[in-house]
C-alpha cells in the first residue's frame, strides 16, 4: 500500500513536471555590445537613436541605474551567465577563458529541457577562447563578414537577425533560451545610410563627427532588433517568452581623454540599459534602484520557476519587480577591470597577467577607484559631478577613509586568488581580430 502510494506520488510529480516543463517560458536574451545608457533615447538622449529599444523596455520593468561589473566583452558576458565576479570566473580579459566547472545559465536551462541557441557577432565570444558556448546547443560564431573595407571580421546587426529569426522561423523545441548579440556600436564606428544624425548645415568637429557615427551604429542594430522582436511577435512567442535586453558595457566617447572601454570604470562605460518584459511583468515599469549584471541570471532562473545555481552571488530581482518586497535604500555594487585584452607578445606573458588594473565601488552617489598599479585613489560624488571630473579624494575626509577601506578590504579577500581561465586556445589570428578591435594590451 505504501509503495503503491508512493508510486502514484511519484507519479503525480511526474505529471507535474512535465506538465510544468511544457508552460515554463522561453527565454530570449537581447544584448547590445558597447551600448552606453545615456545614448538610448529612452533613457532621455535627445536624438532619437533607439525606437525599437525604447518600445521593448517600456513594456516591461528598465532599470535606471543598471551596472556591468566589468567593462570588457568575454567578462562581462561570463559574469552574466554565471553570477560570478570575473576574479572567479576565470575570465578577466579578452581572449581569456572561463573555467570549464563554472556553472552557467545557459547549462542549467539546457539540463531542465530548454532548447538553447546562441547567435554571436563579436570575436572575444568565439567559443575556443571564451567557453560561453557552454549550454548551448547551438553556438554559431561562425562569422567571417567583413564590416565596409575594415580589417575586423564579425557580423553586422542585419545578419545577427537575419539568423535568429531563422531559428525561431524552424518552431525550434520549446521551451528555448535564444540570445542575440549584436556589436555594431563597438569600434570602429562607422556610419549606415537612412540612420545619420549628423548636421547638415555646420562641418562637425572630430568629437562629434564620432559621436555621430557610434549614434548611427547604435540606431543601425536598434533597427534590425524591431526586426528581430517583430519576428518574435509574428510567431506568438512575445506571448510566452521573457525579454531581456541588455547591454555588456558602456563607451567612453573621450571623456577622460579616451574613447572605448575597458581601461577605466567610469560611468559611461560602466551604466547600461537593462530591461526584463514578459508575462506577469507589468509594462512602464521605471525603476531607479540599483541593480548590478550579477543579479541577472538568478532573476531570469526565478523567472522561469527555477532556484539560483549553487555558485551564483547576485540577488533574485523577481520579488521586488513584482512588488513582493521593497526595493532597498541603499546597495553598494563592487566593479572591477583589467589590462584591455592579451598582449600579443607570447602566450607566457599573457598567462602571467592576474592582477586588475582598477577595482571600484559605487554606493548612492559616491563612486570610489583605485588603481592597484601605483596605488592610486579617486572619489567623486555622481550627484555633484555625473562625469567624474573632480577627484574628492582625500585622507582627511572620512567618507573616503570609510569606503576606501571597504573597498580595499574587497580587494584583499580575492586579490590572491583571481581565477585564470585557459588561454592556450588563443592563435595568432585571435590575437590579430583581437588587435583590430582595439584590445592591444
Ligand atoms: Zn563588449
Amino acid at each position: 500500500m505504501r509503495l503503491a502510494k508512493s508510486v502514484v506520488g511519484v507519479f503525480a510529480l511526474l505529471v507535474s513536471v512535465c506538465a510544468f516543463g511544457q508552460t515554463r517560458p522561453n527565454l530570449v536574451l537581447i544584448s547590445v555590445d558597447t551600448l552606453r545608457q545615456d545614448h538610448v533615447s529612452a533613457y532621455g538622449y535627445k536624438r532619437k537613436t533607439t525606437p525599437n529599444i525604447d518600445r521593448l523596455l517600456k513594456s516591461g520593468v528598465w532599470f535606471q541605474e543598471a551596472y556591468c561589473n566589468v567593462p570588457l566583452t568575454t567578462p562581462s558576458f561570463g559574469s552574466l551567465m554565471t553570477s560570478r565576479y570575473p576574479h572567479e570566473t576565470g575570465a578577466t580579459r579578452n581572449g581569456v577563458s572561463m573555467l570549464v566547472d563554472m556553472e552557467t545559465l545557459a547549462e542549467i536551462l539546457n539540463r531542465n529541457g530548454y532548447a538553447t541557441a546562441a547567435f554571436l557577432s563579436n570575436w572575444p565570444l568565439k567559443a575556443h577562447i571564451s567557453n560561453l558556448n557552454k549550454g548551448f546547443e547551438i553556438y554559431d560564431d561562425n562569422f567571417s563578414q567583413k564590416r565596409w573595407l575594415f580589417f575586423n571580421d564579425e557580423r553586422d546587426a542585419k545578419h545577427v537577425a537575419e539568423l535568429a529569426s531563422a531559428w525561431l522561423s524552424q518552431k525550434p523545441r520549446q521551451p528555448f533560451f535564444l540570445w542575440a548579440h549584436f556589436s555594431d556600436p563597438h569600434q570602429p564606428y562607422l556610419f549606415h545610410r537612412g540612420f545619420n544624425f549628423s548636421s547638415k548645415s555646420e562641418p562637425a568637429s572630430e568629437l562629434q563627427n564620432k559621436i555621430d557615427a557610434y549614434d548611427s551604429e547604435v540606431a543601425y542594430v536598434d533597427y534590425y532588433l524591431g526586426v528581430l522582436l517583430a519576428k518574435l511577435h509574428s510567431l506568438g512567442y512575445d506571448r510566452n517568452s521573457l525579454v531581456v535586453f541588455m547591454a555588456d558595457h558602456g563607451e567612453e566617447l573621450s571623456e577622460h581623454g579616451y574613447t572605448g572601454h575597458g581601461r577605466f570604470l567610469y560611468e559611461a562605460a560602466m551604466r547600461i540599459p537593462l530591461g526584463l518584459s514578459g508575462p506577469g511583468i507589468s509594462p512602464g515599469g521605471k525603476i531607479q534602484a540599483v541593480v548590478e549584471l550579477l543579479d541577472l541570471a538568478p532573476t531570469i532562473l526565478a523567472y522561469l520557476g527555477f532556484p539560483p545555481g549553487k555558485e551564483m552571488r547576485g540577488r533574485n530581482l523577481m520579488p521586488y519587480i513584482r512588488g513582493e518586497k521593497s526595493w532597498p535604500e541603499h546597495y553598494l555594487v563592487y566593479f572591477e577591470t583589467y589590462p584591455g585584452a592579451v598582449r600579443g607578445e607570447g602566450m607566457e606573458k599573457v598567462a602571467n597577467i592576474k592582477d586588475p588594473t582598477w577595482v571600484g565601488l559605487k554606493l548612492d552617489n559616491l563612486k570610489i577607484h583605485y588603481r592597484v598599479p601605483g596605488s592610486r585613489w579617486e572619489m567623486y560624488n555622481l550627484q555633484a559631478d555625473p562625469g567624474e571630473k573632480k577627484n574628492l579624494a582625500d585622507p582627511v575626509n572620512q567618507v573616503f577613509l570609510k569606503y576606501s577601506e571597504e573597498l580595499l578590504a574587497w580587494y584583499r579577500s580575492w586579490e590572491k586568488s583571481v581565477a585564470l581561465g585557459r588561454t592556450e586556445a588563443l592563435t595568432g589570428e585571435d590575437l590579430k581580430k583581437l588587435e583590430s578591435l582595439g584590445y592591444l594590451k
